[in-house]
């Protein structure tokens, strides 16, 4: 192979100017707006209504919506910079954008009609309208093919009746992106996916929940009692939504990760300037060898949880397969944000058993990256599958 065609083979490992420029401004409106409330709203459970709008403003609810439906036209690649830079700041803010980006956009901006797209896309990825995505329910949490929440036909409308839990964005949410099944006997295939605005008769929103972390993520049941939804509110074919769901969470997972590496480079950020303003036994802690592994063991989880995510990212860019990689990009990511949250508590010592020390809400905030869009058995699983398909007939 000539020098040539070996530098065109080359991998790039470095972003574009755009992406650059998309996380120094993300970076800049993250210290100024969100560094500053983040410990208040941890304090108060408050959902940072404020820093939403602005975030509208800056068009981080609509990244990967292309401009002409509202959004801002940008790759996943930058999604992800953008998710990572904000949660590095606050994870509740990286969540409340991931879901209105990947959960509500996406879903609508592949699988709606030109007329949902108008009505609903460009005012959900302005940020007038916020999303939310309503799939978990008391018996399909991990399995969420188990639906139980009916979907039946009357006339020109579906009249829709069950329960979901733990909808992110659900108090302030104007629409939802929920799934319901036309037809048990039909599993996945009896699936349909609707778009709902929030205020219908028959949605009734529970109260908030009192959770471990990210507490300015306002997370509630919503329930749908003889809620009727017009025909024309249905998101892609009857029977199609169980592929709408899945197709929609492996971009999820991809905001997930990105969140995730967001706590954790915001971990290990803390846990070297810490280190190095301890004193013990007249020298910072930092040239102990033990804080140093650390350390050390912090910026490699930090960093191979990026590359994860980017290139995860970077499949979906270029429309190629990439549910496997989302799934390894979250499953990594999220183990490294809770143990570099972990070892950023260990090298604070007593004070980063303190409310007053931030590295105590990462420590809380990183735990959900491991549970929502997916366990991280349920990540495993999607792995595990394509490694026995990948090796069928016995390894080469
Ligand atoms: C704060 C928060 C926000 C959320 N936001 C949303 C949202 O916006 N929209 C939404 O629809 N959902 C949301 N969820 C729900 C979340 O996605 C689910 O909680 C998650 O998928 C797990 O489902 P479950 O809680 O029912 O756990 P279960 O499925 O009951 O799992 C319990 C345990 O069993 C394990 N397990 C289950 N099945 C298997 C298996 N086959 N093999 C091995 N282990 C298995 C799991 O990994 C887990 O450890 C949110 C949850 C939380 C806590």
């Amino acid at each position: 192979m000539s020098a040539t065609t070996t530098a065109a083979a080359g991998m790039r490992f470095k972003l574009s100017d755009d992406q650059r420029d998309i996380r120094a401004m993300v970076r800049e409106f993250a210290e100024a707006e969100i560094v500053p409330i983040a410990a208040e709203i941890d304090e108060t459970h408050r959902f940072p209504e404020e820093n939403v709008r602005k975030m509208a403003e800056l068009g981080l609810l609509g990244m990967i919506v292309p401009e002409e439906y509202g959004g801002a036209g940008l790759d996943y690649v930058s999604y992800s910079v953008a998710i990572e830079e904000l949660s590095r700041a606050c994870a509740s803010h990286g969540v409340i954008a991931s879901v209105n980006n990947s959960l509500v956009c996406y879903p609508i901006l592949t699988y709606a009609t030109e007329e949902q797209k108008q009505k609903f896309l460009k005012p959900l990825a302005k940020g007038e309208f916020l999303g939310a995505y309503c799939l978990t329910e008391p018996n399909a949490g991990s399995n969420a093919a188990n639906q139980e929440t009916t979907a039946v036909l009357d006339g020109d409308h579906y009249v829709l009746n069950g329960t979901k839990l733990f909808v992110t964005n659900a108090g302030p949410s104007t629409h939802l992106v929920a799934y319901a099944s036309n037809d048990r006997s039909k599993g996945t295939r009896g699936i349909t996916a609707f778009i709902i605005e929030a205020d219908r008769p028959g949605v009734k929103k529970g109260k908030k929940e009192m959770k471990m972390g990210i507490h300015g993520s306002d997370t509630r049941e919503i329930a749908f009692v003889d809620c009727r939804v017009p025909v024309a509110n249905r998101l892609g074919a009857e029977g199609a939504g169980y592929k709408v769901a899945l197709d929609t969470l492996g971009g999820g997972r991809i905001g997930i990760a990105a969140q995730a590496v967001g706590i954790a480079q915001a971990a290990l950020e803390a846990a070297h300037r810490y280190s190095q303003e301890r004193i013990q036994f007249d020298k910072p802690i930092s040239e102990f060898p033990a804080i140093q592994q650390m350390l050390a063991d912090m910026a490699v989880e930090v960093d191979a949880a990026r590359l994860l995510t980017y290139r995860a990212s970077f499949l979906r860019d270029q429309g190629r397969p990439h549910a496997v990689e989302s799934s390894m990009a979250k499953l990594y990511s999220s183990e490294a944000a809770v143990k570099c949250a972990n070892w950023a508590v260990q090298i604070h010592g007593g004070y980063g058993y303190l409310t007053e020390y931030k590295v105590e809400r990462l420590y809380r905030d990183a735990k959900i990256c491991e549970i929502y869009e997916g366990t991280s058995e349920v990540q495993k699983m999607v792995i595990a599958l394509n490694v026995l398909k990948q090796f069928e007939g016995g390894s080469k």
